[in-house]
């Protein structure tokens, strides 16, 4: 597809996401995906973040397969988690689970510094790749278990955690700074629910269910 084709169907793709994003609004800061985020959307190539032979799928509002049994999320779930998160320009942003590295990218159009971690060795090599060519230098990736957080890189004003967990990991709670947010499926497998995580300044935390999902479990080390 030439470039410009991919352009057409990423704004198309935008649009798409901006629309389903009218039936969470209750949930949404603002109400809405705001215009940054939507901006952000609107360049980052996602075409240049999935395997070589799902080019020509990368617009479409569906999750797509990395390979390893993983795949990077639909377009709409991965606006709905960075709207939930309301990031600032000024924020530190964890992710856990990098994939290849297409959210890890929206969220450096958006903030300060992105530190993301990836369990597996394969994806975050391929993931750095897609980040050092797309000139992501605000982004730092490491390869380890991301349920453990980044203490090194802590506090962090917006954790995104893009595999479900039966609980919160204590670890990221702990790392969460006060006045923070952290976005996360929450839940058994078979009934996840996409949870937002607030943090006030005086260390409480207050967890709000927003929808139903299905994402693969949060792996760690044994
Ligand atoms: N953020 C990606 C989504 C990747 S899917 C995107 O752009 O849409 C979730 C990823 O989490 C998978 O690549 C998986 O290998 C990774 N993962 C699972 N458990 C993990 C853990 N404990 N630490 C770090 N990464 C983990």
């Amino acid at each position: 597809m030439p470039t410009d084709e991919f352009t057409q169907a990423r704004l198309h793709m935008v649009r798409i996401v901006a629309a389903y994003a009218e039936q969470t609004r209750a949930a949404l800061p603002g109400g809405r995906l705001d215009e940054r985020l939507l901006s952000a959307f609107a360049r980052v190539p996602r075409h240049e973040f999935v395997p070589d032979e799902l080019r020509p799928h990368a617009y479409a509002d569906g999750p797509l397969p990395i390979g390893f049994d993983k795949t990077i999320s639909q377009p709409f779930m991965a606006a709905l988690m960075t709207g939930l998160l309301d990031v600032g320009a000024d924020h530190n942003v964890l992710e856990v689970g990098t994939g290849l590295g297409y959210h890890a990218a929206l969220l450096a159009a958006l903030c300060r510094r992105v530190c993301t971690i990836e369990i597996i060795e394969e994806l975050a090599a391929q993931a750095r790749a897609n980040l050092d060519r797309f000139g992501c230098e605000s982004v730092e990736s490491r390869i380890g278990d991301g349920s453990r957080g980044w203490p090194e890189r802590a506090p962090f004003d917006r954790i995104l955690v893009a595999a479900g967990a039966e609980e919160a990991p204590p670890a990221l709670l702990d790392q969460l700074a006060p006045g923070g947010r952290m976005v996360i499926p929450l839940g058994p497998v078979e009934s996840q629910l996409m949870t937002l995580v607030e943090k006030a300044e005086d260390g409480t935390l207050r967890a709000t269910e927003i929808m139903p999902v299905r994402f693969a479990v949060l792996e760690s080390y044994h």
